[in-house]
C-alpha cells in the first residue's frame, strides 16, 4: 500500500497513471475512517484502475470555535482499514504544504453555500471547495466519490465541477448507518453513552417526516414544526436548523411537491451532527 505525502510525488504518480492510459478515482476524506468511507472506496475500486484516498483534516473548513484540534487523527488505524483494498494509494498532504497561511485563492460556490450548514458555518464550504479543487488538480481523477450524508457538500462539489469544467465524473453515494439508524460519522466517537443513545432521534425525526409527507402532508412549515417538536422531546438535542428544501437549489419549500430534501443539523451535547433524507411526495 502506497502512502504519499509530497504534492510533487502525488502529481507525478497521477501523471504516470494517466500516461499509461489508466483511470483514477479519488475519495477525499478527513480520516478516522468508518464504513461510510469504505462504501465510497468500494465503489471507487469498481469504477477505476487506481484509487486514491486522501486523508487530510482540512483547517479551512473549520470555524474558530469548532473541533479542529480535537478532530480524530489516526493514520495507522486508517492504513489498517485500507489494507483489504490494496492496491490503493493514500494521499496525506502536510498541512503547511497544502494550506499555507498565505493561501489567498479560493473557490466560492455561491448561493448553494449560503443556506443550511452555510448559515452557522460561514466560510465552511469555501474551505471544502478550495481543498477539493486542489485535490482534483493534484490527483487528476477521472472519478470522485462523495457521500450523501453531507448532501449540501456533494451538491456544491458537483456544481463546482460543472462550472469550472473539471473533466471529472462526481458520484454521490447513500449514507451508511449504524444498526439504530444513526448516520456513521467520524464525530460519533465524541458522544458519551447517554448522547449516543439520544443521537438516532435525528434519523427517527426524518423518517417520521417522510411518513407524514407520504400520507399527503403538503405544508413544509408544518413538517418543520413536527420535526422540531419531536427533536425537542430529547433534552440533549439542540437544533441548529431543520430544512425542508428543494434538493437541487436548496431553496426553502412552502408547498411540498415531488422530490424534497429534509435536512437537520443539531448539537448533541458538544457534538454537531447532521443528517438528511430525500422524500418523494405524491
Ligand atoms: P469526512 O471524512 O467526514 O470528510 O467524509 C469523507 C467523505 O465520506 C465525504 O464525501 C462524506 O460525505 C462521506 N461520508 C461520511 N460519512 C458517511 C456515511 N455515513 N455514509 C456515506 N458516506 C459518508
Amino acid at each position: 500500500m502506497k502512502t504519499v505525502s509530497s504534492l510533487k510525488e502525488m502529481f507525478e504518480f497521477s501523471r504516470k497513471v494517466k500516461d499509461r492510459g489508466q483511470t483514477i478515482a479519488l475519495v477525499p476524506t478527513m480520516g478516522a475512517l468508518h464504513e461510510g468511507h469504505l462504501s465510497l472506496i468500494t465503489a471507487a475500486k469498481k469504477k477505476a484502475d487506481i484509487v486514491i484516498v486522501s486523508i487530510f483534516v482540512n483547517p479551512l473548513q473549520f470555524g474558530q470555535n469548532e473541533d479542529l484540534k480535537k478532530y480524530p487523527r489516526r493514520l495507522k488505524d486508517d492504513q489498517n482499514k485500507l489494507k483489504p483494498f490494496d492496491p490503493i494509494t493514500i494521499f496525506t498532504p502536510g498541512e503547511k504544504d497544502f494550506t499555507p497561511a498565505a493561501l489567498a485563492a479560493g473557490i466560492e460556490v455561491e448561493i448553494l453555500s449560503k443556506p443550511l450548514c452555510g448559515k452557522a458555518r460561514p466560510g465552511h464550504f469555501r474551505g471544502v471547495a478550495t481543498i477539493v479543487a486542489k485535490l482534483f488538480n493534484i490527483t487528476q481523477p477521472n472519478y470522485a466519490f462523495f457521500g450523501e450524508k453531507d448532501y449540501q457538500q456533494q451538491l456544491i462539489i458537483k456544481k463546482m465541477t460543472k462550472d469550472l469544467s473539471y473533466n471529472i465524473e462526481v458520484f454521490s453515494l447513500p449514507t451508511v448507518r449504524e444498526y439504530d439508524g444513526l448516520a456513521m460519522s467520524s464525530r460519533n466517537i465524541y458522544l458519551n453513552e447517554r448522547e449516543r443513545s439520544a443521537a438516532p432521534i435525528l434519523y427517527k425525526a426524518l423518517n417520521h417526516a417522510k411518513d407524514i409527507i407520504e400520507k399527503g402532508e403538503k405544508d413544509a412549515r408544518r413538517i418543520n414544526l413536527i420535526i422540531a417538536q419531536l427533536l425537542g422531546r430529547e433534552p440533549l438535542v439542540k437544533i441548529e436548523y431543520v430544512g425542508v428544501v428543494d434538493p437541487e437549489t436548496l431553496e426553502e419549500t412552502k408547498e411540498i411537491k415531488g422530490k424534497i430534501l429534509i435536512a437537520i443539523a443539531a448539537n448533541i451535547g458538544q457534538t454537531r451532527l447532521i443528517d438528511n433524507l430525500i422524500v418523494n411526495a405524491k
